[in-house]
């Protein structure tokens, strides 16, 4: 039997955060996960995800070259390299945090971990307990149940793992995973095909942002068919088939099917247990606390946004909540969401049609080109900055899109969070030449005062 003051299942970016903050706080702390620290961001999402994007814009950048007056060709790619330069970033990283837990002094157990109790968690026979639990086991990818995985038909999970670039490519689902996949294969010579049930791609964002996605995506000849259903997906040695509900089949090297992310809730002893669990995601109240008062639960498994970082703002928050110390929880509007296929997109807040909802007809938006903007000439972004404005000024939304866009999340942020009004931010001086001048300008011209922008 092992104990400790906190109890942690699952070590993603929402268990380890909390273990950490927990161990900084001068708790005992017990960290148990079935495979590696990291979780699905380290190893399967997140980190990997961004590295071969960034191998896709290495790729772009040699197309696209002698654009720019620089003689380069596009030869290909080496997969066995570019998983190597993948593998490498993330053993790097694994390593750092490995290190990190244990000088912290935070016990690792490595097994499957399930409640027994409100204070305890047996983990393959070995029992563990703590004065608190926290449960952080994260998500995986939804497979529809008339969908079988195989060679062809992946998840993220293998799809991050393929050995060969395919030539062709179908998608199921135009959501974050989804689009991303879709520029990185293209970057790389595939031919995708996305299929997405809702009338848009990344349904999510503001309307705006989803036709200049479509238009660029179209630009980059990723064809993306909205408003469509997959009524039967069957696979052979060659290919695998995708029958449309309008009867039309599809047929490519390789199917992937990113239609979402369940909660890993089963087979957990959950309700056995008191806690209460709705639609797979458990129920907790605003301090993340279950209906058992001695178990929180953070990431994933809580409703709402599957971002890293908000797993990691639950995993500190609930650390300092179980230390005695007030803490105080961003709520998901104000969490930063990023989409790092080519062009980027970044946004914070309310989309126009949820401002309007909430604030009425008073509502402004303005939508600043980055036509407009000289750093993104430099760097052939196409795209834009939308800002909503409720009523009395203050920024409720901001929308970007074009590459680079995701470095401009951060003030986008704390214009957001801290309810600061445009015209007070419109002042503020932005760096020349940069893409964050484009976010300038469009405070500007929502305050009424464009500088680079027409009438
Ligand atoms: P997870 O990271 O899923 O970790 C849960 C851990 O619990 C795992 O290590 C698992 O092994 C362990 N576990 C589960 N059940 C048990 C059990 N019974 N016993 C023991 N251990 C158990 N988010 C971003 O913010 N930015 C991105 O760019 C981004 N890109 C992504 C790309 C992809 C392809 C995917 C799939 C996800 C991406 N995400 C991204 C989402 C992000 O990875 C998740 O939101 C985040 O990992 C959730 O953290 P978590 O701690 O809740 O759970």
């Amino acid at each position: 039997m092992k104990t400790a003051d906190v109890v942690i299942l699952g070590g993603g970016p929402g268990g380890y955060a909390a273990a950490i903050r927990s161990a900084q706080l001068g708790q005992s702390v017990i960290l148990i996960d079935e495979a590696q620290v990291g979780g699905t961001c380290l190893h399967r999402g997140c980190i990997p995800t961004k590295a071969l994007l960034h191998a896709a814009e290495v790729a772009d950048n040699a197309r696209t070259a002698t654009q720019f007056g620089v003689n380069a060709t596009f030869e290909g790619v080496d997969p066995e390299k570019l998983h190597g330069f993948k593998n490498t970033v993330v053993s790097r990283l694994y390593k750092g945090l490995s290190g990190l837990i244990e000088g912290l002094g935070i016990t690792v157990v490595n097994g499957r971990g399930k409640l027994t109790g409100p204070r305890s968690v047996d983990v393959d026979g070995t029992t563990v307990t703590g004065r608190t639990i926290v449960l952080a086991t994260g998500s995986a990818p939804k497979v529809p149940g008339a969908i079988t995985t195989s060679d062809r038909v992946l998840t993220s999970d293998q799809a991050l793992e393929l050995a060969t670039i395919p030539d062709t490519a179908i998608i199921l689902g135009g959501g974050v995973i989804g689009v991303e996949f879709a520029s990185l294969w293209a970057s790389f010579g595939t031919k995708v095909t996305i299929v997405e049930a809702l009338p848009r791609l990344v349904p999510n964002e503001d309307a705006a942002i989803s036709t200049y996605l479509e238009r660029l995506f179209r630009r980059r000849r990723i064809t993306a068919k909205t408003g469509t259903r997959v009524t039967e997906v069957t696979s052979d040695e060659n290919a695998v088939q995708v029958t449309l509900e309008s009867g039309d089949v599809l047929s490519a090297d390789v199917l992937l099917v990113a239609v979402g992310r369940a909660p890993r809730t089963e087979g957990l002893g959950l309700a056995e247990n008191g806690v209460t669990v709705e639609g797979g995601f458990v129920v907790t109240d605003e301090s993340l606390r279950t209906s058992v008062p001695s178990i929180y639960a953070i990431g994933d498994i809580v409703g709402g946004l599957q971002l890293a970082h908000r797993a990691f703002q639950h995993g500190i928050f609930v650390a300092e909540r179980i230390a005695g110390r007030e803490a105080e929880l961003v709520a998901d509007a104000g969490i930063p969401r990023v989409t790092y296929c080519h062009p980027e997109i970044a946004s914070v807040g309310l989309t126009e049609d949820a401002a309007r909802e909430q604030y009425g007809d008073g509502v402004e938006t303005v939508t600043y080109d980055l036509a407009g903007n000289g750093r993104s000439q430099i760097l052939k972004a196409s795209g834009a900055v939308k800002l909503v404005v409720d009523p009395a000024g203050a920024v409720v939304g901001v929308h970007m899109i074009g590459a680079g866009v995701s470095e401009l999340i951060g003030e986008a942020q704390l214009l957001y969070n801290l309810g600061v009004k445009a015209e007070e931010a419109a002042r503020f001086v932005h760096a020349h030449p940069t893409q964050n001048e484009a976010l300038g300008e469009a405070l500007m011209a929502v305050s009424g005062a464009p500088l680079h922008l027409h009438g």
